[in-house]
């Protein structure tokens, strides 16, 4: 106990370390009144570390290592918390991460839509008030070939506004197989429970038919739905009702057929290589009055909901007040007319929309680039870790095509300096975050995800991390 009492008494005050040169360089950048409270806060910190230490001896304890560990603390404190990280997991929509990163293409029109003015709700020609969704849905129509469209701030507001819209105090028709939940608690029952309709369930886990359909069908029914199981399959011995023949039914009872649509794509990715996913075009060219999907998932865009369909739907929802608590932002109105700009030309969305350009990219094309930073990497750290570039898989993410798993190219790091789990943690805690994964006893990098920006992050990150 008499070492801690020592130890706390030799801790220096604030205005000591105030008059330290390499603080005192610290008014230059941060506000005075920062700088104070975050030295007291660290002294605070530094105490307790002191007071809990079961063996003091253990502690690195020197004047010089509280004037970096201030610096470091000032540093980190007055940092954005919400910040750039490296996406080494080869996930292409991590939701966790940020979902789709946004086209580069892009980004100059949105930071300049909304660090100026812009006609967000002005009809120019007429001079009088307009509407935020005009400036997408001639477009959106023109891709989807639907009568109308509007956008809301992701798809679990639009399933709502479209439920709250045309069923509520009414009955919905849904499979059993389709009753999905996807992550951060969007359950279809819960979402349908909270927009005023009420969820009939039909069918069973892997088998619905169109006579179930049919015989759910009632005085109150509002609409059919379907929901597109993004995030799992069922497998085996099932059936589900197709979409046209779904259509047909309400055509014939006069009942309006929605689908959630989940991760919207707007481009047939089976001529990629990857697995066939219905489209937003074909759910329109079934016959579907209404469909919704997501900004930021397939789409490659900003988070978003958008819903597309027959008109007089359309025109209801917009009246509806959800609306206006749903309301989309004009940043995320720019980023998304200018992604969907993209897709005029399938060619120039496919290189540079990102998403789509991380999941169609070949191996090969990948392995150049995990050439390229392996060899940076062996050139300033051979001698302290193995590495080695490997094959393996990566996934799409964001729920969407659950089983398939993309051939990819993974750079594999072990050291004896240090064990894989404090790697993963020092990468993970590096200025610039660096998230990996790890696999039997290994750090891996998964080159799909990697951008050939941030080579050098990468390996400065390493160099500090295993010196
Ligand atoms: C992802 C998903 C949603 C939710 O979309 P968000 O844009 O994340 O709100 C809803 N339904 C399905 C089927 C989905 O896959």
């Amino acid at each position: 106990m008499s070492d801690k009492k020592a130890l706390l008494s030799s801790i220096p005050s604030v205005d000591e370390l105030l008059n330290n040169e390499h603080i005192t360089k610290l008014l230059d950048i941060y506000p005075r009144t920062v700088l104070v409270d975050s030295i007291r806060e660290y002294l605070k910190k530094y105490r307790e570390s002191i007071l809990q230490a079961e063996d003091v001896h253990k502690l690195v304890l020197s004047h010089n290592s509280i004037i970096d560990g201030i610096i470091a603390y000032v540093k980190d404190k007055s940092g954005n918390n919400l910040k750039n990280v490296i996406n080494g997991t080869g996930v292409v929509l991590h939701t966790n991460l940020g979902r789709a990163c946004i086209s580069p293409a892009v980004i100059d029109n949105l930071v300049k839509i909304s660090s100026r003015y812009s006609n967000l709700e002005m009809d120019l020609a007429k001079g009088s008030r307009g509407s935020r969704y005009d400036h997408v849905e001639e477009i959106l129509c023109y891709l989807t070939k639907a009568e109308a469209a509007m956008v809301v701030n992701n798809n679990a507001a639009a399933v709502m506004l479209v439920l709250s819209t045309m069923a509520k105090d009414g009955e919905v028709i849904v499979s059993r197989g389709q009753l999905v939940e996807i992550g951060g608690s969007f359950r279809v029952p819960d979402v349908m429970a909270q927009s005023g309709a009420k969820l009939v369930e039909v069918g069973t886990t892997n088998k619905t038919h169109l006579w179930d359909y049919e015989k759910a069908i009632g005085d109150n029914t509002k609409a059919l739905m379907k929901v597109h199981t993004s995030n799992y399959r069922i497998i085996g011995f099932t059936e589900e009702v197709k979409s046209d023949e779904l259509v047909d039914l309400g055509r014939k009872k006069g009942i309006p057929v929605i689908e959630d649509l989940g991760s919207g794509m707007l481009i047939d990715l089976s001529k990629y290589g990857l697995p066939y996913e219905p489209t937003v075009q074909e759910a329109i060219a079934s016959g579907m009055d209404v469909v919704t999907f997501s900004g930021d998932k397939m789409l490659g865009g900003p988070q978003a909901g958008i819903i597309v369909g027959k008109r007089k739907y359309i025109d209801e929802m917009k009246k509806n007040p959800l609306t206006r608590a749903f309301r989309i932002d004009k940043m995320t109105l720019a980023a998304l007319e200018g992604t969907l700009k993209l897709y005029l030309d399938e060619q120039r969305a496919i290189k540079e929309i990102p998403v789509l350009r991380m999941l169609t990219e070949d191996k090969e094309e990948i392995r150049k680039r995990a050439e390229k930073l392996y060899n940076k990497l062996m050139h300033s750290l051979e001698d302290k870790c193995s590495m080695l570039l490997c094959d393996d898989y990566s996934e799409v993410g964001g729920g969407s095509m659950p089983m398939h798993k993309m051939p990819t190219i993974v750079i594999s790091i072990s050291s004896d300096r240090i064990s894989v789990n404090q790697l993963e943690n020092k990468l993970r805690s590096n200025e610039t975050p660096i998230i990996t994964r790890i696999s039997k006893d290994r750090i891996l990098i998964d080159m799909r995800t990697i951008w050939e920006d941030e080579f050098d992050i990468i390996e400065e990150a390493l160099i500090k991390a295993l010196e």
